[in-house]
């Protein structure tokens, strides 16, 4: 009965993200009461496997133990100071750390993803005007490309649904062809069809280099494209172009970062640095909203002056938050700790060969996976296919969100072998009986 009480209550009272709220009433929400592991809790005690990390922010699970007494030790000491004129170890530390990790340096900080894509948009602009190039103020990012949904960020953004209501209030900025791999065509490999589309990138920056100042890139996996995958090569050529041409690289590594694609961070797989790296997400493992900014010294320095107009003026409350930093560095440890990105390769591994239904199903096309990132497209699939299939998942113990056709697994890097078997037989449950 209080289950019925809070949907109830949160349905007059919340107005929740991503969700169409007459829709709701047909779909309520689950009440989450508790969770654990990988595990999420129902306020009737129904127990669900979290199969996409709470919109891919959890890495070590619910209530992990190490990253809870992190943040309750430093709730003992200061939870919040600004960081304007002021400093704390917990940040202190936590850029040394993301530095070293990154090559890159000066981390500057905001609360949520897009608030990171914001931060690094305008320090593009704004570097190429202290450096005497103030036409350079276009940005250049993919089709089908997701950056966050503030108006800056937005404006980068590819997703119609998400994006073309606001249209009049979106700076212009430009697409290339996305390089996603299932778009390669007979006789073409993903790589050859990368190259393709990089050879688009190079057409473009030939002739508007002038006005270009940076393009942003999701590395390796386009997340809300529907985990569209693609080859590093892509990264490599933008990369040589990027540096032709005097655009900076962003590398959005907001979903993808922290693992999640079988190294720490994607663009390592291309053997490349960009200009500035946005994370956010999974850098607290998923307990508190946190996102910074890398860039290299060059472009720190350009902004490094007597003038205080040169100087990066953006700020945000909230910025460096000491609880935040302190769940950041637990996770950090973690990864020293456990050695995780091994043991996620033999998880992955482990995941592979449990799908094996799954991946041989007829109506399954484009198995693909990076890292610890798998999705697959359902041919055929029937209207409302999503809602159904996450219904469905759920009476399994499965929480799976697809997005259109495509379904996904992004489970959090502590999940165990038996609960990986649960998770691929919950998706292929719900699959047959929609396609039944
Ligand atoms: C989620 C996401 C964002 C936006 O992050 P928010 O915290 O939701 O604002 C930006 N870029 C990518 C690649 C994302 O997946």
């Amino acid at each position: 009965m209080s289950n019925v009480d809070w949907v109830a209550r949160t349905q007059a009272a919340v107005w929740h993200p991503c969700t169409q709220m007459k829709q709701q009433l047909i779909t309520p929400p689950l009440v989450i009461a508790r969770g654990q592991g990988v595990w999420l809790y129902d306020d009737a005690g129904r127990a669900y496997i979290d199969g996409i990390s709470s919109w891919w922010v959890n890495l070590f699970g619910h209530s992990n133990a190490r990253i809870n007494a992190a943040i309750i030790d430093q709730l003992n000491l200061i939870e919040h100071v600004m960081l304007a004129g002021c400093t704390h170890q917990p940040v202190v530390a936590l850029s040394e750390q993301l530095a070293q990790l990154t090559g890159l340096g000066h981390a500057f900080y905001g609360s949520d993803g897009a608030s990171a894509t914001e931060i690094a948009l305008k320090m593009s602009f704004h570097y190429w005007r202290n450096v005497g190039l103030a036409d350079k103020t276009e940005f250049i990012s993919l089709k089908n490309s997701y950056h966050g949904e503030t108006l800056g960020a937005l404006s980068v953004t590819d997703v119609a649904i998400f994006k073309d209501t606001y249209a009049p209030l979106l700076r212009h900025s430009v697409q290339m062809m996305s390089p996603d791999g299932r778009l390669a065509e007979v006789g073409e490999t993903a790589a050859d069809y990368a190259l393709r589309a990089a050879a688009e990138v190079e057409q473009y920056f030939s002739q508007h280099h002038h006005n270009i100042a940076a393009m942003i890139v999701e590395p390796l996996v386009q997340g809300a494209a529907g985990m569209a995958m693609y080859d590093a090569v892509y990264l490599r050529r933008v990369r040589e172009l990027c540096d032709l041409y005097q655009v900076h690289l962003i590398a959005d590594e907001i979903a993808v970062g922290f693992g999640r694609t079988g190294t720490m961070f994607a663009y390592e797989q291309a053997q490349i640095k960009p200009d500035m790296v946005c994370l956010s997400k999974g850098i607290t493992g998923g307990y508190l909203p946190l996102s910074a900014v890398l860039t290299t010294d060059a472009i720190y320095q350009a902004f490094y002056a007597d003038s205080t107009a040169r100087g990066f003026l953006h700020s945000h409350s909230y910025t460096g938050n000491p609880l935040a930093c302190r769940a950041a560095l637990a996770s950090l440890a973690i990864f020293a700790d456990d050695d995780v990105l091994v043991q996620n390769a033999r998880k992955g591994d482990y995941l592979d060969a449990a799908a094996i239904g799954l991946r041989q199903h007829s109506r399954v096309q484009h198995w693909r996976r990076t890292g610890m990132i798998w999705a697959f497209d359902v041919v055929n699939a029937p209207a409302d296919f999503a809602r159904q299939f996450y219904l469905a998942a759920l009476t399994q113990g499965v929480l799976l969100r697809p997005i259109g056709n495509t379904v996904y697994f992004m489970p959090p890097y502590v999940i165990s072998e038996v609960e990986i078997t649960q998770l691929v037989a919950g998706a292929l449950f719900a699959l047959n009986q929609l396609l039944s």
